[in-house]
């Protein structure tokens, strides 16, 4: 039998499948009589403080074991403990609603998990799992029940599971993991995030994956091609073998030009980006081996939290961030809000199509007093580095003239106060509307750059909900229309002489990224996942193909054609590893 999942990170494994049942516990409804809530607070202080001597523990192992990366989602879990409004929400349930203390661990996590599931940005809903499993510790401490990772593993195994908590996998022994499959989850889940770094083949999402396997049934996964195979006949696993070789040579050798500089065969050189969401190490692990950063995507800092961030916190980690690439672009992507993705710290009203709404720069035109703090921490920083700063969410000339108001208002004041910043920091748009990608030309007269941001233009273009699983076969990233509009923007800056990148997912994209050259890009945007394979794909195609390529794409009539083409056009420079 074959199953198919999301395919998170490469690669071949063979072997015994192991599932994986973490502890359950189920909580009920509970409410305690009077007088007992004193007796239910304290238990709860109990469980807290021994719930923090756990998650202490894994982080200092963690640190111990020279994972520091690993360790800071333990630190995280020990903010979401210590977080206040959660507690004094927990708190008030006992004393105010009679509700035991178990059962309002479980309300209130739960509603905050809900509202940030909610979250647009897939790597802020992959936070919930955070939450998810700081519940279920406090919950299991509150039972007295033992915690059961994946660390006692005896022998090499698949790992089938639901879902992968963080504390699952804490403990994981990477040569005793040989893939990981699970249920839930997608590419910026933390088990993605976790496979990758530690190279283990993973496939995320499988449907009904766990009511479908057993326990030691023998099993081959390719993970690349998002596919598990159960019960292989032996010339599946012979095959499977060699595959493995392949995988492997091949992943070496791409490994190798992570810290290549970025040209394509015929010499042309093509800077690559980094996409960021914060100025922490993770964030930042790629620095080394970029060109600049291509995508700081700032609300990061905004969500999650009860109160905005004030302009010396922001200012902070711009500084932090414009230090680390030294005199290298940093894309400071100004407050992208609003929509589905909502803050609890700001009021923001219903909408019915909030996607289409009051979002990013038109929220930041709503609430001034939100935007203007942030440019002038951005401003501010600009004195540490090379600060080029992008409004997101530009849909026509006018928003562009607005949005530079408010930035030279901005300035006025820091020159009023005698505050420094740069006055060479650069000022671009995403184009991610499919109206100022069709002005373009006009665009790049008011501008000194533009990023296309695909994700977005993809949703607008095709006019899907890029979120909604049940339209995802719409949303169509290879569409010709999504290459010939990109097209015009490229020739549009290029023309213009000023700046163009994409930062959007098809930047990181082996097949679309070829596309991208060949249309006369010349700067690619990515996460750090995709930047070896991004410069190795590079290396091994000329810019005369990239046009070829480019030319026939915009001529064929629909993205399964394009999908297709690409991949027999591009079959040796996307090798397995690649
Ligand atoms: C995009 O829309 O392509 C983009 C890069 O921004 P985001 O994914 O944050 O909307
Ligand atoms: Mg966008």
């Amino acid at each position: 039998m074959v199953l198919k999942g999301t395919p998170v990170s490469p690669g071949i494994a063979i072997g015994k499948l192991y599932c994986y049942q973490p502890v359950h516990i189920e909580v009920s409804e509970g409410f305690c009589g009077a007088g007992e809530a004193e007796a239910q607070i304290a238990r709860f202080e109990e469980v807290k403080g021994e719930a923090a001597k756990e998650i202490e523990a894994i982080r200092a192992a963690l640190e111990a074991l020279g994972d520091p990366e690993k360790a800071k989602i333990f630190t995280a879990h020990l903010d979401i403990l210590d977080d206040v409004a959660i507690t004094e929400e927990i708190l008030q349930g006992i004393q105010e609603e009679n509700w035991t203390g178990d059962w309002a661990i479980q309300k209130i996590y739960a509603k905050f998990e809900r509202m940030i599931r909610k979250a647009k940005d897939p790597l802020i809903r992959e936070r919930a799992a955070d939450f998810d499993d700081v519940r279920k510790r406090l919950i299991r401490r509150w039972y007295g029940v033992q915690e059961k990772g994946l660390g006692a593993l005896t022998e090499p195994v698949i790992v089938a599971a639901r879902d992968l908590l963080p504390s699952d996998t804490a403990s994981l022994d990477r040569k005793k993991v040989l893939a990981i499959l699970t249920e839930v989850g997608g590419t910026t889940s933390h088990s993605a995030i976790i496979a990758r770094s530690y190279e283990i083949p993973a496939i995320l999402g499988i449907p009904d994956l766990m009511s479908q396997v057993r326990q030691d049934q023998s099993a081959a996964v390719d993970a690349g091609a998002g596919e598990l195979i159960l019960e292989p006949a032996p010339d599946t696993v012979k095959a499977y073998e060699l595959k493995r070789e392949e995988f492997r040579r091949e992943a070496a050798e791409t490994r190798e030009f992570l810290g290549a500089e970025a040209r394509t065969a015929c010499g042309i050189r093509i800077d690559i980006g980094l996409n960021i969401g914060g100025a922490d190490e993770q964030e930042l692990a790629g620095e080394a081996v970029t060109d600049l950063v291509g995508l700081f995507r700032t609300e990061f800092l905004y969500m999650g939290r009860d109160s905005l961030p004030d302009e010396d916190e922001q200012f902070a980690v711009y500084k932090k961030v414009l230090q680390r690439y030294g005199g290298r672009p940093v894309t400071l992507r100004t407050l992208d809000i609003g929509g589905d993705k909502t803050l609890s710290s700001m009021n923001l009203p219903r909408e019915d199509n909030p996607v289409l709404g009051n979002r990013a720069l038109r929220l930041c035109f709503t609430y001034p007093e939100v935007f203007k703090t942030q440019l002038r921490a951005a401003l501010r920083a600009s004195v540490f580095g090379s600060l080029w700063l992008m409004l997101p969410m530009v849909g026509s000339i006018d928003d562009i003239r607005r949005a530079t108001a408010f930035i030279t208002e901005v300035k006025d004041e820091l020159d009023a106060e005698g505050a420094a910043y740069d006055p060479h920091f650069k000022t671009g748009i995403m184009v991610e509307i499919p109206s100022i990608a069709v002005v373009a030309d006009l665009a790049a007269k008011e501008v000194d750059f533009a990023s296309i941001g695909t994700n977005d233009l993809c949703q607008y273009l095709t006019a899907v909900d890029r979120m909604n699983p049940r339209t995802a076969q719409y949303y169509q990233p290879y569409h010709p229309a999504m290459f010939r509009l990109i097209g015009n923007v490229v020739e549009q800056f290029n023309r213009a002489g000023k700046p163009i990148c994409v930062c959007g997912e098809m930047g990181g994209d082996a097949l679309a990224a070829p596309v991208l050259v060949g249309l006369g890009m010349r700067k690619l945007s990515m996460g750090l996942a995709s930047v070896a394979r991004i410069k190795r794909l590079l290396s091994s195609l000329t810019v005369e193909k990239a046009e070829q390529l480019a030319a026939a794409v915009i001529n064929l009539s629909t993205a399964p054609e394009v999908e297709h083409y690409l991949r027999t056009n591009l079959r040796n420079e996307t090798r397995q590893g690649a």
